[in-house]
């Protein structure tokens, strides 16, 4: 099936064409490891994993470099309040950051290459660069000469004016441009710190991706991914040193940029104190809750976080697991899985998410309403294999009822001592104690529903329980 993404470079949808369909490259910004993460940073995670199997299936054999930033002023200032070594930061928070992935159901990349272990090919990179006069030393540091270089600002669509004008430029005087960025700098004793050409020191944050891009994946890249917050300085600056340092070679052929989390409408940030921490989020929420809300909306748009966005997720997940519930008698193995060309052209038509949960809430309908056996197996059929494919619907049903707002699971054993005893009490007549009994659940969250089928329950959400 054909690939379109939306390139940022060219700021329209192309055809994905992979230079060597054999090895197909893409490269996304990874974390910088000195706390938890907040859910924003969980989004190109989650969204450009998807794009990974998108790419495995669709079009050719992939090679996905995702990386660790490891060596940063924040990691030493991290380290320094907490009086460890900058690596008890860094392995406890890039561990933390893979595993709170994988309760997201994010796959993990083919390659986590650190920017710590690359230090000889970033300073390698330097070199060259200072050679074909794209980068020149001061005091100790190496800058990149922004003025060499006639594509800087392609990238954001930015003029050099307004580069200056942003606050994220650093002016100081050993800069011959006041928009020349570091690509190494000194280290203090008491710093993280190399021996270099240009004395002991310390990489900047742009150089390492694209030295770990070169080492891993190639000097030309066909995708290069991550947040839009990263589109200025940090992808601009990596297609300045990659394009300057590999002869004016094109550094990656498509850029994708994923949309910001707002939360209740406004921007995330510390100063307002609305940071949702994902490994905190997955102790309070079901991580297909997670997972669905930052899919939900298209990649390229902003995704608004609140209660409500979490509990039509929510929702939505309990109406799709409710088929499944009532479907649990048709078995399907997973060999016996379908993916629905439209549900899969959707998602590669530039990861339209919306449109593709749209035809899985109508392949729940019709797992819903199949009436004979041939027809209730497809539909269950399609509705696993398309769910499957985005990440969801791989709890059991039955389970998923059972698990408080949080996923915690209730005791089922005490639920089922008291719904024993209800039976017992209507059997004998005592109504009065069958609903007492119905009462002391409800307290609990726990919803009976009396069907055909016999009596089943569920843990209500807070939504269900307030109304
Ligand atoms: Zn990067």
């Amino acid at each position: 099936m054909k690939l379109r993404l939306y390139n940022t470079l060219s700021r329209r949808i192309e055809d994905f064409v992979p230079m060597d369909p054999a090895r197909i490259t893409m490269y996304v910004c990874g974390p910088t490891v000195y706390n938890y993460i907040h859910v924003g940073n969980a989004r190109p995670a989650v969204v450009f994993g998807l794009l990974a199997r998108l790419l495995r299936r669709n079009c050719g054999t992939l090679v996905y470099a995702r990386n660790i930033t490891d060596v940063d002023d924040k990691i030493n200032a991290a380290a320094r309040d907490a009086g460890v070594p900058i690596a008890t930061i860094t392995t406890r928070y890039a561990q933390a950051y893979h595993d709170d992935l994988a309760r997201l159901g994010v796959d993990a990349p083919d390659l986590v290459p650190h920017a710590t272990a690359h230090i000889a090919e970033i300073i390698a990179m330097c070199e060259t660069l200072i050679a074909s006069g794209h980068a020149y030393a001061a005091e100790s540091h190496v800058l990149f000469n922004v003025d060499s270089f006639a594509g800087y600002g392609k990238l954001s669509g930015r003029s050099t004016e307004d580069m200056i004008a942003g606050a994220r430029v650093e002016v100081a005087p050993y800069k011959k441009n006041p928009a020349d960025f570091v690509l190494w700098k000194p280290s203090t004793d008491d710093l993280p710190g190399w021996a270099s050409p240009w004395g002991r020191g310390r990489p900047g944050w742009h150089i390492e991706c694209s030295a770990m891009a070169a080492a891993h994946l190639g000097e030309t890249i066909d995708i290069h991914a991550g947040g839009n917050d990263l589109m200025f300085p940090h992808h601009e600056n990596e297609v300045a040193q990659s394009t300057c340092a590999h002869g004016g070679k094109i550094f990656a052929r498509y850029w994708l940029h994923n949309g910001m989390l707002t939360f209740g409408g406004r921007k995330m940030s510390k100063s307002l104190g609305n940071v949702m921490v994902l490994h905190e989020l997955l102790e309070k929420y079901p991580a297909e809750v997670l997972r669905l809300l930052l899919l939900r909306a298209h990649y390229r748009q902003p995704l608004d976080w609140s209660d409500s966005t979490l509990a039509q997720a929510r929702s939505t997940l309990d109406g799709w697991y409710g088929v499944l519930r009532d479907r649990a008698d048709v078995e399907v193995a997973a060999a016996e899985e379908t993916v629905p060309e439209a549900f899969e052209a959707a998602l590669c038509d530039d990861i339209n998410t919306p449109a593709a949960f749209a035809i899985l809430a109508g392949l729940a309908d019709a797992a819903r309403q199949a009436s004979n056996a041939a027809d209730r197996h497809r539909s269950k059929a399609a509705l696993l294999g398309a769910a499957h494919l985005v990440g969801l619907l791989h709890e059991n049903a039955e389970t998923w009822f059972k698990q408080t707002e949080s996923g915690a699971a209730i005791d089922a054993a005490w639920v089922q001592g008291l719904l024993d005893a209800r039976q017992a009490a209507r059997a004998a007549r005592d109504f009065a104690r069958a609903d007492q009994i119905r009462k002391e659940l409800a307290e609990h969250n726990v919803v009976i529903e009396d069907s055909a089928e016999g009596v089943r329950w569920k843990v209500a959400s807070t939504s269900e329980s307030s109304s």
